[in-house]
């Protein structure tokens, strides 16, 4: 289904949040692709880093904050890094994410966790878990 793009569908404020929690211009990307290219996560990630920079640019919040790329991203710094415009997409990622549990929408329920996981897994993973994926 093609996707309308106009000047009223453009939700700036959203553009504004995103630069302003992620410290970053995403006016800044080009399109290259060289951040789904370094990243790890990139061969399950239905929509790639890229992209997501685009439909950003476009302000297209209702479908970004659907996608599952901000989850899967596992925050390695891969492609920042490599960003030859100095974008550090892992901190847009990071707002994205943030935006989502500022919902009140949470990734994983703790209390719905298996116990057998929780007194398996390591102390570090579960709390670090619950930072990213709990508002
Ligand atoms: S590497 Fe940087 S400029 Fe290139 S697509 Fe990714 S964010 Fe945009
Ligand atoms: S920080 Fe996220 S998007 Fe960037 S390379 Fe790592 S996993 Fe991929």
């Amino acid at each position: 289904m093609a996707i309308e793009i106009s000047e009223k569908t453009i939700k700036h404020e959203f553009i504004e949040k995103i630069n302003q929690l992620s410290a970053q211009d995403i006016s800044m990307c080009f399109q290259c692709g060289t951040c789904g290219g370094a990243c790890p996560m990139s061969a399950r990630m239905a929509t790639l880093p890229r992209k997501i920079m685009r439909m950003l640019q476009l302000g297209m919040e209702e479908r970004i904050l659907e996608l599952e790329t901000g989850w899967e991203c596992a925050s390695c710094h891969a492609c920042t890094v490599n960003c030859p415009r100095g974008i550090d997409l892992a901190r847009v990622m990071e707002a994205v994410r943030l935006l989502v549990l500022r919902k009140n929408i949470n990734k994983i329920e703790p209390s719905r966790l298996p116990a057998a996981a929780v007194r398996e897994l390591p102390q570090i993973a579960l709390v670090s878990g619950f930072r990213k994926l709990t508002s």
